[in-house]
């Protein structure tokens, strides 16, 4: 499509936009009393409008049913981690079976990890991107002592070439090759959350196999933003946040996926708990734990309701509006976004778009390396009604969400930002 630069264009897409009706089902925040260009859905997702309506129902039957609510709710609650696996499953590209949703992403990372990183003597590393999230590096290292080994040593980190700011996939898979006789693990954020580069999980995956190894994915930046295909690349295992462009609310609900090869292989090593155990003697309470097949055996608590409830409100509005057709105006909203950041005359020397620029490597998040004033420009925009994104030392990450966002607010927030680095 060719773009323009002008309001009344980006109106245009609006109007033909087959998605426009889902914006007026959430909450927009208010910078002083005014709708704000809210361009963090990558951080925290909306709320939808229909989110209380689903808290309310599992309030009442509380109330009304006390303990039967397990039994007799709306949704009984001893079946809860049923509800969401469709519509999960479509959005990772999954079987059912494969998903579930439990926890939080980094209890999640680690319970797979138990699993999926078993060092020995010879085959003990762990290969993933440099400049992983924080928590993640944090499960890593903690992975690796927990098996008394040395994170310097056993943790490989893969960085751009020299004057890049993105990885390339030949280069990762070169770098599995090369170490194919250490490695155990290749662990990646599917979306990396700093640069929003979406790496080649198919490929990844297939070179990690060939070396042995085991393969994972954080797809915290990926879920709902990015089309996945876990079952097809034969990813070993994944787990996400719900309350990134998922909308299940602050600290709400993640998931994972273990693919169907591992469904009945009981020899993993696992963190065990009731909520894994066969549902038919879950309740007999005796010794021996024995693993439900498929994800459901990584379940380690019980179901926590209210987060569950956050979730299938939002998972709904995903099952309507559809995953391939978001991937559709997404790939349009922030073509249209790139399209103005870069029509800016001597935009090179205010910023760099670190993002890659072809849209299979890339989801909704475009990331502004600012090359000078950037903590001015980004208080600038801040002030003038924009909520976007500061990553220390240099970068502003701008994720415009298909969901509810629109292309009226793209062209806002290029006027804001033109305004903010003059
Ligand atoms: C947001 C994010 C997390 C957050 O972890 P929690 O366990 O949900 O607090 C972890 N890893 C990545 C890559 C993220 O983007």
């Amino acid at each position: 499509m060719k773009f323009e630069a002008s309001l009344q264009f980006a109106r245009k897409l609006d109007k033909e936009d087959p998605l426009r009706s889902f914006r007026s089902q959430f909450y927009l925040p208010k910078v002083k009393g005014k709708p704000a260009i809210y361009f963090t859905g990558n951080s925290l997702g909306l709320q939808p409008k229909i989110t209380k309506k689903f808290i309310s129902e599992e309030l009442n039957d509380w109330a009304s049913l006390g303990v039967e609510g397990h039994f007799h709710a709306k949704r009984p609650w001893l079946h809860y981690h049923q509800f969401s696996k469709k519509a999960l499953a479509k959005i990772v590209g999954a079987k059912s079976t494969e998903v579930v949703a439990m926890n939080q992403l980094t209890v999640n990372l680690h319970l797979l990890l138990v699993s999926f990183y078993k060092p020995t003597a010879t085959k003990y590393k762990i290969l993933t991107e440099a400049g992983a999230f924080s928590s993640d590096q944090y499960a890593f290292e903690s992975q690796v002592k927990f098996h008394g080994l040395d994170p310097e040593k056993a943790i490989i980190e893969l960085s751009p070439r020299a004057g890049e700011h993105t990885l390339r996939t030949e280069d990762i898979v070169q770098a599995i090759e090369k170490h194919k006789d250490e490695l155990a693990l290749v662990v990646f954020g599917a979306v990396q959350y700093y640069t929003g580069q979406f790496f080649g999980l198919r490929k990844i995956t297939e070179a990690g196999h060939n070396a042995g190894a085991f393969v994972g994915f954080d797809l915290a930046h990926a879920i709902g933003n990015v089309p996945l295909q876990l079952h097809q690349h034969n990813v070993d295992f994944a787990t996400w946040c719900g309350y990134k462009y998922l909308n299940s609310g602050p600290g709400g609900m993640s998931g994972v996926f273990v693919h169907e090869m591992h469904a009945t292989n009981f020899d993993l090593p696992r963190f065990a708990g009731w909520w894994g155990h066969n549902p038919r003697e879950r309740f007999q309470m005796k010794k021996g734990f024995q693993p439900m097949t498929g994800a459901d055996g990584w379940q380690v608590s019980n179901f926590p309701i209210m987060s569950g409830a956050v979730q299938l409100a939002s998972l709904e509005i995903f099952e309507k509006a559809g995953m391939s057709n978001l991937r559709k105006k997404s790939i349009l909203l922030t073509g249209y976004l790139e399209f103005l950041l870069t029509s800016i005359e001597n935009f090179n020397q205010h910023f760099t778009i670190i993002t890659p620029p072809s849209k299979t490597e890339r989801g909704c998040q475009l990331s502004l390396l600012m090359k000078k004033n950037g903590k001015r420009v980004f208080e600038k925009i801040t002030a003038d009604g924009v909520i976007a994104d500061w990553r220390e030392p240099d970068v502003i990450r701008v994720a415009p969400v298909p969901l509810y966002n629109t292309f009226e607010d793209v062209f806002q927030f290029y006027q804001r930002f033109k305004n903010a680095i003059r």
